[in-house]
């Protein structure tokens, strides 16, 4: 049995996406491949998946043999046609799969050319982590583990293999124990697991295995069985996968330090404020190094998509990595001054340089304070009008986060996720349990819930969605829950019963006629109805629209008259309004929120919400936009909702406006 498919995972199967990939295949009994460009490689095997290098828009023939071969192939084609796949907040995933934060992490920066030395002796590496730093060096170069070479007899070679079994379960055991600890983040939590993964990994400990069946030492055979699979992920064609290279490396001295019984130099003592110095440091024990002491990380192994840039960055430590022979320069240095942002590294630097550090680093310190100092802060504009800035989230697990950035409610709650990580439709127990719990954790401020926005390019389980030429312009959204009023009213249900634990409002994502908001309101009534009838408690909630389309733009006054608000989603509105695929890196330039025909639809929405004294907010990526955040509150936007991350500067931004007379 095999099907072809184009791949819609969202920046192809990397790590994570990856992982689960692998762990959904591992759930039927037959034997999986997955084929690409005629190259085949198990669907079972995270590492060797990850080295077939299968990207977004590629086409890909997944092949079973089994019994359950048909099941197999079905729903691994789903999950190959999922953008979202892999990325949902999903808290198993969080812990059993591959780096979080490399969806989440601000972004990896592009790398320098070749690192070289300037003439100043300022070295110059890449750029993997912003921001500025200087302190003492603190040097971290543990000695090389070398290859024992011993041959052995064909005696020894049974207790061989059990000996190198047991250094990989115990190094498993190891970062299982690390994974339990509370102390981690979301993000290193991912990068631990997605070693583990490399260790579990037969491509690995296979690859050991058979050289220790041929008489090779464990040690040995570890060193060169990484050597191998690492100099495969250096040579595929992409700078994400060539960083994997380094994690196995990590992972196969650790396998070789229990092999030997060995303890690996510890960054425990590392002083307040100092900067590491190394020629590699492995995801592993930057991870539990006490992150909140180091002041920055110079690397010579490492780029900008390897994991301990992920980890610098997600930590906020400035890093300078890929420094290559270079790094040794630094061995003896008492000193460091690292830039970030340029990619420069100075040893023991003299009083002028010294100063401008210092200098810089201040000015960063305060700005960065100045950005905590306005999560608590409710901003305001010059007339006292109070703008709100709220998150779009899609899981509970994003809770925290989202309150710790200061997010003034949730501007969309996106409830895809609740149905795309279930094999059943979410019941409607289970949703009222997560709108009331979300909307307990942020009262009394506003949650306000999108309901279902799935369509045939966002396949779910327990929908059938016919094949359509142009998903985007076909039935998804309400267009589809009025059509299936089962599904439709069960959310509706669920959301009249969370609304008597907080604030819940909600809203309609893909509405281009009046009368789908007018049919949602009998039903929305029906529900209401029935729930009475049950004697089960609820409460009537606020109706809003998404503006995302250019025909509800065209009919805004009137539908302003229809619903309490509006909720402008500049991602759709922007493809529908300039014709420009979202998903479409060719016409990526087309698809831009400034262009003045999105900005003039945005304005005349918000004319008609104004006039129509209802709240027009925003709840598309261009909300949390620093350069377009004036335009939107001077079109009389109250509210606007975005990532967790962006809330703090949308509210500086806002507060500078009011300070500015706006
Ligand atoms: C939008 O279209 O702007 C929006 C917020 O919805 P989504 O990105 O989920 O389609
Ligand atoms: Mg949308």
């Amino acid at each position: 049995m095999e099907r072809s498919t184009i791949v819609r995972v969202h920046e192809g199967l990397h790590a994570r996406p990856a992982t689960r990939f692998v762990k959904l295949a591992k759930s039927f009994e037959s034997d999986v491949e997955i084929v690409k460009d005629g190259k085949a490689a198990s669907a079972k095997s995270s590492v060797k998946l990850m080295l077939l290098g299968v990207k977004e828009d590629q086409e890909v023939t997944v092949r079973a043999t089994g019994a359950d071969a048909i099941e197999a192939v079905e729903a691994l084609i789903g999950y190959l046609e999922n953008p979202l796949s892999g990325l949902d907040g999903d808290a198993a995933a969080q812990s059993d799969a591959a780096p979080a934060v490399a969806e989440s992490a601000p972004a990896a920066p592009v790398d320098a050319p070749e690192p070289a030395a300037m003439a100043d002796g300022t070295l110059r590496g890449i750029a993997a982590s912003e921001g500025v730093a200087i302190g003492p060096a603190f040097t971290h170069f543990p000695p090389e583990i070398r290859a024992e070479g011993r041959e052995l007899a064909a005696g020894e070679i049974p207790a061989e293999i059990e000996r190198l079994r047991k250094a990989i379960a115990a190094v498993q055991r190891r970062m299982d124990k690390a994974l339990a600890e509370n102390s981690l983040s979301a993000g290193d939590r991912g990068i631990i697991a997605a070693l583990k993964d490399i260790a579990a990994d037969e491509t690995l400990t296979g690859e050991a295995e058979t050289l220790v069946v041929r008489g090779v030492d464990a040690v040995s055979a570890v060193i060169s069985a990484t050597s191998k699979i690492a100099s495969e992920f250096g040579g595929v064609d992409d700078r994400y996968l060539n960083a994997r290279a380094d994690d196995v490396h990590a992972v196969g001295r650790q396998i070789c330090l229990a092999l030997l019984g060995q303890d690996d130099v510890s960054l425990e003592n590392i002083p307040q404020g100092a900067i590491l110095i190394a020629d590699d440091i492995g995801a592993w024990d930057l991870a539990r190094a006490p992150l909140k002491r180091i002041g920055g990380v110079v690397c010579g192994h490492g780029g900008a998509t390897s994991h301990i840039a992920i980890i610098a960055r997600s930590h906020g430590i400035p890093a300078v990595l890929g420094l290559g022979e270079r790094v040794n320069a630094l061995r003896e240095a008492r000193e460091v001054a690292l830039d970030g942002d340029a990619g420069h590294v100075i040893a023991d630097p003299d009083d002028a340089v010294r100063a401008d550090f210092a200098r810089r680093v201040g000015e960063a310190a305060k700005e960065r304070n100045a950005l905590t100092a306005f999560r608590d802060v409710t901003p305001k504009l010059a007339d006292g009008t109070v703008i709100e800035v709220a998150a779009n989230i899609g899981s509970l697990e994003e809770i925290d986060a989202a309150l710790e950035a200061g997010a003034m409610g949730v501007g969309l709650f996106r409830t895809e996720l609740l149905f795309m990580r279930h094999m059943h439709l979410p019941s409607e127990d289970m949703q009222a349990e997560t709108y009331s719990a979300l909307a307990r954790a942020f009262a009394p401020h506003p949650v306000i819930v999108r309901t279902l926005d799935i369509g045939g390019d966002k396949p779910i389980a327990g929908i059938e969605f016919p094949e359509e030429e142009n998903p985007f312009l076909g039935w998804r959204g309400i267009r589809m829950c009025l059509d299936r009023p089962d599904i439709f009213k069960r959310q509706l249900r669920a959301l009249l019963r969370a609304a008597v634990h907080g604030n819940v409002k909600v809203m309609l994502p893909m509405v281009s006629e009046m009368d789908e908001v007018r049919r949602t309101k009998v039903l929305i009534a029906e529900c209401a109805a029935e729930l009475n009838a049950e004697g089960v408690p609820h409460a009537m909630f606020p109706l809003g629209v998404m503006i995302e389309t250019p025909a509800a733009v065209l009919i805004a006054p009137a539908l302003a008259r229809e619903v309490d608000f509006f909720s402008i989603g500049t991602n759709d509105l922007t493809q529908y309004v300039m014709a420009a695929d979202r998903l479409n890196p060719t016409v990526a330039k087309l698809n831009d929120v400034a262009n003045p025909a999105v900005m003039s639809a945005i304005e005349m929405t918000a004319r008609a919400g104004v006039e129509a004294g209802i709240m027009v907010g925003m709840c598309g990526e261009a909300a949390g936009r620093p350069d377009l955040i004036p335009a939107f509150i001077r079109m009389g936007l109250t509210e606007l909702s975005m990532s967790p991350a962006s809330i703090p500067r949308a509210k500086k931004v806002i507060a500078d406006l009011k300070a500015a007379g706006g």
